[in-house]
């Protein structure tokens, strides 16, 4: 038999090859699509590890695919068989601290899971649901985890724009972060365990993380460059082996959550700003985000008459945005009365700088951002490079400021668009080109001097969305020689056929 036959003969109607059929598994959610012969959809984790034995014996290339949201290519096959973990959704159990379990039955749809879970909860006389876990498969959306935890009032808290699709399993793998890792950490912290295989098809797990500490200012809070190999799966980016099943730790939903606009002069004051909100909302700071004044116009001309602008005066101006967001589990409480005071008294903030609308407008306006960024790319007609770098949060302000002299001062034509989660120091950035002026025509010149910028105030090239094959040179280009060799190290002891994602990080490649 031929490796496509063999494939066939283990998975049946699960081993797709037709081209109509294939096409979605080619095209990654940014960047040019690539090509594959077959996409292989294993249905247990049983038979994903007979997958992976498989692929090892008939030396079958993989890239791993689970809700393609992810922005770094590694989804995308160039040759390589894709692995869809889009069968793996199930949800399997929930387990109270004190150790008494609920199973899902594995033939009930989402909403019959949900409400059998919160009927089980209501039938022990609903106890405490401090530490309580849930365990899933990889391929089960954040949204749907979380729609199964929201009748206990408990939540998986990924705050991303893509947490429909997004799975949970991926979101370990990747160590993603997102709005709120600020408040809760990554991905990789809300994993109390997670079990697969490794690339050879051996078992792998229990892998755990530790548990998020918010890190000193002067530590870098995100750095998906940095793999653990100590955390086995998790983080790992579906280098050493696949993610199949996590137990979750859950988080109880805030009673109530209030959030304003704030406009600032700059990036170092909104720094010292957190520091105050930390201090007058200890542990209850859940987001703090910034949109640049360009990030703003972009949404504001995108939107046109349905752009909701939180300010009484259209004359509000400002370098820089921040949206910050507190939490509260007293439902009694005054919360928006304390983020008043919190800003009216101890900061002395004038009222008419204070952006207030309801939580989901000012969201909106944050996640906004990218489509607009879509829109006037193509107005523009000069592409577009996206970075996703983070400094420590201490030396985020001076860190955006000198990228931002130092891109105007080689590249004037350039627009620069900068947003994100300025809690972690977390900076999404857009150089946009025109058409007299594409940035592809200066792109090398152009990622060189935003990491040369990111590296010279200690910052990492991939904040939270991976290295994937995208970076892969920057990472041979700048990670430390100590770290790669460890990665290398942990591949050939992994995955010693070099089977799964062959191109991502470079690991593979001759130095
Ligand atoms: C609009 C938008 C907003 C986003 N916002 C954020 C954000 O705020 N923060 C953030 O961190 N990311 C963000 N992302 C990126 C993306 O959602 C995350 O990287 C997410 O983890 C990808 O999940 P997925 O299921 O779509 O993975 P896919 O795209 O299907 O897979 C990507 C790669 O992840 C690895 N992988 C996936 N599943 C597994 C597994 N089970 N085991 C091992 N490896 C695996 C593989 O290398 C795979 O090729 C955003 C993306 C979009 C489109």
């Amino acid at each position: 038999m031929n490796t496509a036959e063999s494939l066939r003969a283990l998975l049946g109607p699960r081993y797709i090859d037709e081209r109509d059929r294939l096409q979605r598994y080619e095209i990654p959610e940014r960047g040019e699509p690539g090509h594959t012969s077959c996409a292989l959809l294993p249905a247990s984790e049983a038979e994903l590890q007979q997958v992976l034995r498989l692929c090892n014996e008939l030396k079958q290339k993989l890239v791993i695919s689970a809700g393609r949201t992810g922005l770094v290519e590694s989804q995308r096959p160039e040759g390589e068989a894709v692995l869809s973990l889009e069968r793996l959704n199930r949800p399997l159990r929930f387990e109270l601290a004190d150790g008494r379990v609920f199973e899902f039955a594995p033939e009930a749809s989402p909403e019959q899971g949900a409400d059998a879970l919160a009927a089980w909860w209501r039938d022990l006389g609903q106890p405490a649901l401090t530490d309580a876990r849930i365990e899933v498969q990889a391929g089960m959306a954040v949204d749907a985890v979380n729609e199964m935890l929201r009748p206990l009032s408990l939540m998986w808290p990924m705050e991303m724009g893509s947490t429909s699709a997004a799975t949970v399993g991926a979101c370990v793998a990747n160590a993603s972060a997102g709005a709120n890792a600020v408040c809760y950490g990554t991905a990789a912290h809300l994993c109390e365990t997670a079990w697969g295989y490794w690339g050879d098809g051996s078992a792998a797990g229990p892998c755990t993380a530790t548990v998020w500490e918010a890190p000193k200012p002067s530590r870098l809070a995100v750095d998906s460059a940095n793999v653990q190999p100590a955390w086995g799966l998790i983080g790992s980016q579906g280098l050493f082996g696949v993610v199949s099943r996590v137990r979750l730790r859950t988080c109880p939903l805030p009673a109530q959550r209030e959030a304003v606009l704030l406009p600032v002069q700059d990036m170092p004051e909104a720094m010292r700003l957190l520091e105050f909100a930390r201090d007058s909302f200890p542990g209850d700071v859940e987001e703090f985000e910034f949109m640049g004044r360009p990030a703003i116009e972009l949404v504001r001309e995108h939107q046109g008459a349905a752009f909701r602008w939180p300010f009484e005066s259209q004359q509000i101006d400002a370098p820089f945005y921040l949206l910050l967001q507190v939490k509260s589990q007293d439902a009694e409480e005054d919360l928006a009365g304390e983020l008043y005071d919190f800003l009216a008294g101890i900061l002395e903030w004038p009222a008419e700088r204070i952006g207030y609308a309801p939580l989901p407008v000012l969201k909106k306006l944050r996640h906004s951002i990218t489509e607009s960024s879509n829109a006037r790319m193509r107005a523009l007609g000069g592409g577009r490079l996206s970075f996703d770098t983070a400094t420590p949060v201490a030396g985020f302000g001076e860190y955006l400021s000198d990228l931002e002299r130092t891109l105007k001062a080689a590249h004037p034509q350039v627009q620069f668009v900068a947003f994100g989660h300025a809690g972690v120091g977390g900076a999404h950035l857009h150089l946009l080109g025109t058409r007299e002026h594409p940035v592809a025509a200066h792109a090398a010149e152009l990622v060189r001097l935003v990491f040369d910028v990111t590296q010279r105030h200690h910052g990492t090239f991939s904040a939270e969305h991976g290295v994937g094959p995208k970076w892969a040179g920057e990472f041979r280009r700048r990670a430390p020689e100590r770290l790669r060799q460890a990665l290398v190290d942990e591949k050939r002891r992994r995955d010693p056929n070099g089977i799964l994602s062959p191109r991502s990080f470079g690991l593979l490649a001759p130095c």
